[in-house]
């Protein structure tokens, strides 16, 4: 049997473990990215600038993580190309079509354009992360928490000198503990979710943690870290507003219910310089979306048990199929790098990747069980409280809007109040004006003269996620003749740029 030529696109834990893996099971590779560094979200680098010996500071998994790029950058066979934006892909007659990519720098000139057409491609594009809005989260001073640990691990940048992480989920843990490494007085953690849906989340079945251990010592770790900083972990709390002038200057807390409501009279005002807020993440589908992949009912890309999508010999991994942690990217990009390259999932090759992803998907659904965002929060939202930052659309445009067109539809929903229209195409407000509309939001669907059937943003079968040029490119590079993949002047170009 022929091996397939196999395109990768994102390089992050995901990324990487699919790339060796058909690598080592004899297909020629091309892994595309479009950071300058491999290591995705998980694993960042200090700038070119301020090199550190101690990169690894504030990381897990370091040597693994560049042993492998390592292993990648001197294996004959795998192509690696940086700062590569996929930005539109197609398929063709239920297979992998063209794939259409720019390289270069955002600001670059005369960026080359490259176009691919591989025998089986993967996409391991990851997550964004996810931020409800609140009144005051617009002001200076508010980051989302993947915003935070951003500037911890790939700058040393502590986001403020007393700071409060608030939200949802596990991943408030190791921000809090790269603040506080950083420098920042961390004056609380507060999950949103209740003692008793942590519970039911999290001790059903315990002997199955046993297997995930090496997230048990991270946790234990953070648990560490909390005592020695003294860092409280507050239970059904949520910060309901930030207030400042110029930036934050307070927030205020109130307890919730199980509903994610506040509860009235719990409110309590915290002074602070920064704060950090984080409700977990949401796949980046676009590139999945155009080949045509089909969603599973939690908005993810549905693959079956081979990791392959709705499109034959297109693969996914990583947090593009569910949220799972680093552990289960790195499984399930190796079993999509094996399967992609014509392996077979009986290889016994193959069987300790599988046991770790039945392992970490076990792990993550109870991260979504005792962690996940309930209904309750829109009731924190006041009219003015902005929803889409980058046309600055409040929450009372919204629901004027929907009233308006009734509602159900979510192109009528954008093109009348312009949510998700703006700079960052819906990226972080999309998931938001989507649960808005289904939820039947007081004002949104439900008002007066509506119908009371279920709303749902598939009303209209939109998604602000369907975006058929997937990063931003410049009209003459959309109009530009492609450079030949074999042409000297391309490999002369992405040698100057990683010699
Ligand atoms: C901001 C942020 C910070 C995080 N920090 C941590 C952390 O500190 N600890 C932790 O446990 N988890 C963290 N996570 C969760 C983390 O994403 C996962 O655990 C892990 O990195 C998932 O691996 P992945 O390979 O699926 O995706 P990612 O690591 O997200 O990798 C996806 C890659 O795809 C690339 N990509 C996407 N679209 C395109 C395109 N169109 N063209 C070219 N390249 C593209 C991206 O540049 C990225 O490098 C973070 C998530 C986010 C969003």
């Amino acid at each position: 049997m022929t091996v397939p030529d196999v395109l990768v696109i994102g390089a992050g834990p995901a990324g990487l473990a699919a790339a060796r893996a058909a690598r080592r099971r004899g297909a020629s590779v091309t892994l595309l990215d479009s950071s300058d560094e491999l290591g995705g979200q998980y694993w960042r680098h200090l700038p070119p600038q301020r090199p550190s010996e101690r990169e690894a500071v504030l990381h897990h998994g370091w040597s693994a993580f560049t042993a492998l790029r390592e292993w990648l950058e001197r294996s004959a066979g795998v192509t690696i190309i940086r700062q590569a934006y996929v930005w539109a892909i197609e398929t063709r007659e239920g297979r992998p079509g063209a794939v259409f990519v720019v390289v270069g720098e955002v600001d670059g000139e005369d960026r080359p354009q490259l176009v691919f057409e591989p025998g089986a491609l993967i996409l391991a594009t990851g997550a964004y992360d996810r931020t409800l809005p609140f009144p005051g989260w617009d002001l200076p001073g508010v980051f989302t928490a993947g915003a935070a640990q951003a500037l911890a691990k790939g700058e040393r940048v502590a986001i403020g000198r007393r700071v409060v992480v608030a939200g949802a989920g596990p991943f408030l843990l190791p921000v809090a503990a790269s603040l506080a490494a950083t420098g920042s007085t961390v004056l609380g953690v507060y999950e949103a979710n209740r003692t008793a849906s942590l519970i039911a989340g999290w001790l059903p079945r315990p002997w199955q943690l046993l297997r995930a251990a090496r997230k048990g010592g991270e946790l234990a770790g953070y648990v560490r870290g909390h005592l020695r900083h003294r860092i409280p972990y507050r239970v059904g709390k949520a910060v309901i507003r930030a207030d400042g002038t110029d930036r934050v200057e307070t927030v205020t807390i109130a307890s919730v219910d199980a509903a994610w409501s506040p509860l009235a009279g719990t409110e309590q005002t915290i002074a602070v310089d920064a704060v950090c807020v984080g409700h977990g993440f949401t796949p980046r589908l676009e590139l999945a979306i155009a080949a045509g992949c089909a969603l599973s009912d939690d908005d993810f890309v549905w693959v079956d048990e081979r990791q392959q999508t709705s499109i034959p010999l297109v693969f996914a991994a990583g947090e593009v199929t569910g949220i799972g942690g680093v552990d289960l990217a790195l499984a399930e990009g190796e079993i999509a790098g094996h399967l992609a390259a014509g392996g077979s999932i009986q290889d016994a090759a193959l069987a300790p990747a599988l046991a770790h992803r039945r392992t970490y998907r076990s792990f993550a659904s109870r991260i979504e069980n005792a962690h996940g965002v309930a209904g309750g929060w829109s009731e924190w939202l006041t009219p003015d409280t902005v929803v889409c930052r980058c046309e600055e659309v409040t929450y009372g445009v919204l629901c004027d809007a929907a009233s308006a067109t009734g509602g159900a539809s979510l192109r009528s929903l954008k093109l009348s109040s312009r949510a998700g229209l703006g700079i960052c195409q819906g990226r972080v407000c999309g998931r938001t004006i989507e649960d808005l509309i289904a939820k039947r939001a007081p004002g949104l669907a439900g008002g007066p003269g509506h119908s009371d059937a279920p709303v749902s943003s598939a009303a209209d079968r939109v998604r602000t996620d369907r975006r058929p040029i997937a990063v931003p490119i410049r009209l003459g590079e959309l109009a530009a003749e492609p450079t030949p993949l074999s042409s000297p002047s391309l490999s002369d170009r992405l040698r100057e740029r990683h010699p």
